[in-house]
């Protein structure tokens, strides 16, 4: 990971953005800026420099990983000691602005810098930068993000194997999950879902303690978090033969999906990804069913921009990686949902890891 190269861009953000000092504690933007993987840092950065402060419990691991910043082990917390080392530094100057991730930082942890901060400063919420650079990956960024994709793909197989009337919804999600630390994972990217029979007209439904019926979809979402990066996929498949309604339903959303995958590319907007998606569900008389977006961004975290929903006018980049995963989810009868991660590329798009999408009869 070209961690400099990120540090400089971000030296121009800051200029644009009339900062000072950007605060970053949100620990992925930490993690894309200097390499930390660790849980507790603050990473302060200025137009030209950069200064991660940590605990002792993270000296080794500060050691090994941080790149292109100085490091600072305190006994204090991280925020605190990045409060005192610019109090030591903004008394005779004149008045900086620090900007601070309003979406990450608590309002008591904001009083607590504010009071370790010296005369001189000024707090700001800043704009999203580190996120706004995050949302077009690097090649590394997508070579992992492929790998993650394909390890998480193949747990789909383990699923299928396991999905049976009677076996209980976490003992699939049990099977999936151990396949996925064997094959290297970190962790999950969330816990992992399987709804089944009426339960998968519940679009985020967890595996539960629920038998699988003997009849009914069973959807199945599932990530596999690979260095750092994770993965995100969804099939559905049905349990005992389906009725002519579930065919319908299962091949509007099967259309629905790859319609909005054949229009992702550079220069469109999120919003018509969306928009193609939802005609496609209106056309089958499915699209009140249709009650979420159609799809986020992926990568050191699960839920990152841009956000494929309708209005969102973000255009679409090479390099940007996003899910596409139009849902139809009946109450009553159940729900089908179709996911795939897909990489922006110069002319279209790559689908990361790509598996077949006929329905599948258990
Ligand atoms: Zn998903
Ligand atoms: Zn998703």
């Amino acid at each position: 990971m070209d961690y400099p190269a990120r540090q400089k861009q971000l030296w121009r953000e800051l200029e644009r953005a009339g900062l000072d000092y950007l605060l970053i504690t949100h620990l992925p933007n930490i993690r894309y800026l200097c390499g930390f993987t660790g849980s507790a840092g603050v990473l302060l950065m200025a137009a030209g420099s950069g200064v991660f402060f940590s605990d002792g419990r993270y000296q080794e691991q500060v050691r090994r990983e941080v790149v292109g910043v100085r490091a600072t082990i305190s006994r204090k917390p991280p925020l605190i000691a990045a409060g005192e080392w610019l109090t030591d530094r903004g008394r005779k100057s004149k008045l900086k602005v620090i900007g601070v991730e309003g979406e990450y930082l608590s309002a008591a942890a904001r009083v607590g810098l504010s009071r370790h901060l010296g005369r001189g400063f000024r707090v700001r919420l800043a704009q999203p930068l580190v996120e706004g650079m995050r949302l077009v990956k690097d090649a590394d960024e997508i070579e992992r993000l492929r790998a993650a994709s394909r390890t998480g793909a193949a747990l789909f197989k383990v699923a299928l194997k396991a999905i049976r009337p009677g076996t209980q919804e976490t003992e699939v999600a049990a099977e999936m999950e151990y396949a996925a630390r064997r094959a290297g994972g970190e962790g999950m990217s969330f816990p992992t879902i399987i709804a089944s029979g009426p339960r998968s007209a519940m679009p985020h439904a967890r595996a539960s303690a629920a038998a699988i019926p003997a009849r009914g979809f069973v959807v199945c979402d599932f990530g596999v978090i690979l260095a750092g990066y994770c993965s995100d996929m969804t099939r559905t498949v049905h349990v005992g033969s389906p009725t002519t309604a579930s065919r319908q339903m299962y091949a509007a959303v099967q259309q629905a999906q790859q319609a909005a995958i054949e229009m992702v590319r550079p220069g469109i907007s999120v919003g018509e990804v969306d928009q193609v998606a939802r005609k496609i569900l209106k056309q089958n008389k499915l699209n009140r069913y249709f009650t979420h977006s159609t799809g986020h961004g992926v990568g050191l975290e699960i839920h990152e921009g841009p956000r494929l929903a309708a209005g969102q006018r973000q255009m679409l980049q090479p390099g940007m990686v996003v899910t596409v995963e139009p849902g139809v989810y009946r109450s009553g009868s159940g729900g089908v949902r179709i996911e795939d991660m897909v990489v922006v590329t110069a002319r279209g798009c790559e689908v990361l890891a790509p598996v077949d999408k006929e329905l599948i009869t258990i």
